[in-house]
């Protein structure tokens, strides 16, 4: 069990990678927060958690774009568990397409606010208490697109190459504290945002679901989509002791995809 009494806060915990990361974080022995904005997502993965490991989970639902949300989320979890998080999982994001010249200022300051700003809210509500403990771990789901850029994510690309830099800096800034901070860099991974990506492909172009999911796949050397397992596994690592001298690292996980 590498991560027995740990509390884990995990955005974007209602589904997709984030359900995923809970369910590893409570098999290794993780007590565990799950937070989004849909209520009967986060409870569901709650009473999975609970089914599964026989541990009490807080589904908790919060707007991370919205710092107000985010306090509350946080006096839920000490509530709860007597404490804040030792180790927080900033995953909640979203990511949507457009040409440059028609990515309005709504839809810019969506991804930045949910993206950057929300991991922003959380990290810097986070780290007091763990600086305190000389414990913690920060775990910030980056994406291949923080480290190259793609046609109509202009938006999604700058959140996630912010978030990056959020990452370095945090890092160094909280290093001699026993803290660590990282990014995770999926390719593209199975879940429901990559589905989406897929429908929005096929309305955009006229291709078949096949067509649109090949071409998304022609663009990784191993031909598959990322689980969201294989995520959760390395995010267990990077909470854990044995993760202990990785900081300040952005890892990708994409098959090969961006080779940095
Ligand atoms: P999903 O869309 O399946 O899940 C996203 C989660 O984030 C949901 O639980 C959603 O719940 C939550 N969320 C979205 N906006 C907010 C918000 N404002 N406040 C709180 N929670 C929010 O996506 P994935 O699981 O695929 O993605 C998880 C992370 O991984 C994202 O940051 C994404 O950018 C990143 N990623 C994903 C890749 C992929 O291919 N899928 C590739 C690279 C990175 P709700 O809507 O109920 O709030």
């Amino acid at each position: 069990m590498k991560l027995r009494n740990r509390i884990a806060l995990i955005t974007g915990g209602g589904r997709g990678i984030g359900r995923a990361i809970a369910l590893a974080f409570a098999g290794e022995g993780a007590q565990v927060a799950v937070a989004a904005r849909t209520l009967s997502q986060v409870d569901g993965v709650a009473r999975e958690l609970a089914d599964q490991f026989q541990v009490s989970a807080l589904p908790v639902v919060c707007d991370v774009s919205d710092v107000d949300s985010v306090g509350r989320m946080f006096a839920g979890v000490r509530e709860r568990f007597g404490r804040s998080p030792d180790i927080m999982v900033n995953n909640a994001g979203i990511a949507e397409s457009a040409p440059i010249a028609r990515t309005d200022d709504e839809f810019w300051h969506r991804h930045i606010s949910i993206n950057l700003s929300g991991s922003f809210y959380c990290t810097r509500a986070a780290l007091p208490e763990m600086i305190e403990r000389g414990w913690g771990r920060i775990i910030n789901m980056a994406s291949i697109a923080g480290k190259t850029g793609a046609p109509y994510i202009a938006a999604y690309s700058a959140s996630k190459h912010g978030l990056i830099g959020l990452t370095r800096s945090c890092a160094v800034e909280v290093a001699a504290k026993g803290i660590t901070v990282n990014a995770i860099c999926p390719g593209y991974v199975d879940t429901e945002m990559t589905t989406r990506g897929v429908e929005n492909i096929t309305r955009k172009t006229g291709r078949t679901e096949g067509e649109a999911m090949a071409t998304l796949l022609k663009m990784t050397p191993q031909n598959r989509l990322i689980t969201s397992e294989e995520v959760a596994a390395l995010a267990v690592l990077l909470a854990s002791e044995d993760g202990r001298g990785i900081n300040g690292q952005a890892i990708s996980i994409d098959g090969g995809t961006v080779l940095s």
